[in-house]
């Protein structure tokens, strides 16, 4: 009992952000409260306060591992569950306009393919069964309650529709969007946190399909990059539990609604290769075709404010939302979540430990974050109509990616060590160490002989 840090811990939503950040609290809080506006189905269900989970969500080797390690045999539990696993890159058919299709050679990495909603299920099941997690549905936080600069509750109004509160000593806003957070800087009138935003109008297709057995012969899941500038639609073809798969297209702009099977498919030959629209000729739809917009990538830099109100802490997509097409934010709120585990080990011994997490939390969590964000926001500023700032060194940043893809094909520890980034598993710097760069360099030089 010695290192717990607090007596309650109170989390805003119970999605992948907020079952994660639950797990990591639950060794360090007597009671970790997790109170989500939805009401939750006994099973893997679509549900309206992730109107997200329609669509095809990929959790990365780095989100899996680290999920793993908060929920020990989380990974089995997914699998058990039906998830399908998928080598990295043998089962992969990654195609891009400069290279063609990547190598499929055995990196010694994989992951595990499900929906949304199952992957969510099974983080649920793993959470609610830890002793002093208590998950309460049909509770809609309405404020973060503050007595100058601390936070010291929450208000939320009940499924019956009675307004309660509840004191605690941390709030952990997992809500998607910062709001309450927000919203208390403004009550207490401190400084609200810069924005940087990097506007993509992603138009999002999905359906859920059925394939014959044997049609697919050589890869589980095909993924088919646009062309900047020419082309800037994406595709992708992924396994789902009981046999199913989930197709997207995502375009950059304003799309035609795709209502109609034959038109959603139709549109995949807007990719630069036929490799999903040829797949999807043996499809049968078992769904609608479910639509989606998302405007931009956007982090509010909280870890930039001097100081937070004492006991408030924005994780997930109320830090930063990525552009979902590059399939990073649930992998990213696994690893927040993570981190704030160790800050959380190394805070239980210092006089205040809860101010101690909260700043270490802050300071660091801009290191998981860089990485996500530069992988994002360099493929999405490469559109023209992309919005945003581009950095200084941004034409240099798109010839290094283009070489990297190069040496990539070539040479498979460059392909390794750009899947380990490429999934989370390692910080962007790996490229950096002499023994990659020099590899790249090779690649190119290579290249241009
Ligand atoms: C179209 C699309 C596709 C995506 N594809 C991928 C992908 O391939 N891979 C990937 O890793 N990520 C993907 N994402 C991103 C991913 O969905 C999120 O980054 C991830 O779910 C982490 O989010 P979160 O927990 O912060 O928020 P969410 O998972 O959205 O959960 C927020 C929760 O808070 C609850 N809530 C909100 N307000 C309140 C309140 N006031 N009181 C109580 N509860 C509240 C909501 O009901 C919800 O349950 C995609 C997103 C979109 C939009």
């Amino acid at each position: 009992m010695s290192s717990f840090v607090g007596r309650r811990a109170v989390v805003v939503g119970g999605g992948i952000g907020g079952l994660s950040v639950a797990g990591a609290l639950a060794g360090y809080f007597e009671q970790v409260d997790v109170l989500e506006r939805d009401c939750l189905a006994a099973s893997a269900a679509s549900r309206p306060g992730t109107a997200q989970d329609r669509h095809a969500h990929i959790l990365l080797a780095g989100g899996l591992k680290a999920l793993d390690e908060i929920f020990p045999d989380f990974e089995r539990d997914l699998a058990e569950a039906g998830a399908v696993s998928v080598g990295l890159a043998q089962d992969i058919c990654y195609e891009r306009a400069d290279v063609g299709a990547l190598p499929k050679r055995d990196l010694g990495l994989s992951i595990l393919c499900a929906s949304r909603p199952l992957i969510e299920f099974v983080l649920r099941r793993r959470a609610t069964a830890v002793a002093n997690i208590a998950l309460r549905q049909g509770c809609l936080v309405t404020e973060v309650m503050a007595s100058r600069d601390a936070a010291h509750g929450v208000r939320f109004n009940t499924e019956a529709g009675q307004s309660e509160t509840l004191e605690t000593d941390l709030i952990v806003d997992a809500s998607g969007r910062g709001a309450l957070t927000i919203a208390l800087l403004g009550t207490i009138g401190w400084q609200r946190p810069p924005v940087t935003e990097i506007g993509v109008d992603l138009s999002y297709a999905t359906g859920v399909v059925q394939i014959p057995a044997g049609a697919i012969q050589d890869w589980k899941l095909a993924t088919t990059q646009p062309a900047p500038p020419a082309v800037a639609t994406y595709g992708a073809l992924v396994p789902l539990e009981d046999g199913r798969w989930i197709a997207t297209i995502a375009n950059h702009g304003p799309s035609p609604r795709l209502d109609v099977w034959e038109n959603f498919h139709a549109a995949f030959r807007r990719l630069i290769t036929p490799t999903i629209y040829d797949m999807l000729g043996h499809a049968r739809p078992l769904d609608r075709i479910r639509h989606y917009g998302f405007p931009a990538n956007v982090w509010n830099h909280f870890e930039r404010l001097q100081r937070l109100p004492r006991g408030v802490l924005p994780i997930a997509d109320a830090l930063c939302r990525f552009n979902p097409i590059h399939g990073q934010g649930m992998s990213s709120a696994a690893k927040q979540a993570q981190l704030l585990q160790n800050v959380l080990k190394q805070a239980a011994t210092e006089s205040d430990p809860l101010a101690a997490a909260q700043t270490g939390f802050m300071a660091r969590v801009e290191s998981v974050l860089q990485t996500p964000w530069r992988f994002s926001t360099s493929a999405d500023l490469a559109f023209p109509e992309t919005r945003g700032e581009r950095p200084e060194n941004f034409q240099k940043g798109r010839e290094f990616e283009a070489a990297l893809f190069r040496a990539a094909v070539a040479d498979p520890v460059v392909h390794r060590a750009m899947a380990e980034v490429g999934q989370l598993l390692r910080h962007h710097d790996l490229f950096d160490e002499p023994h990659i760069m020099e590899r790249i360099q090779a690649a190119s030089a290579k290249a241009i002989a």
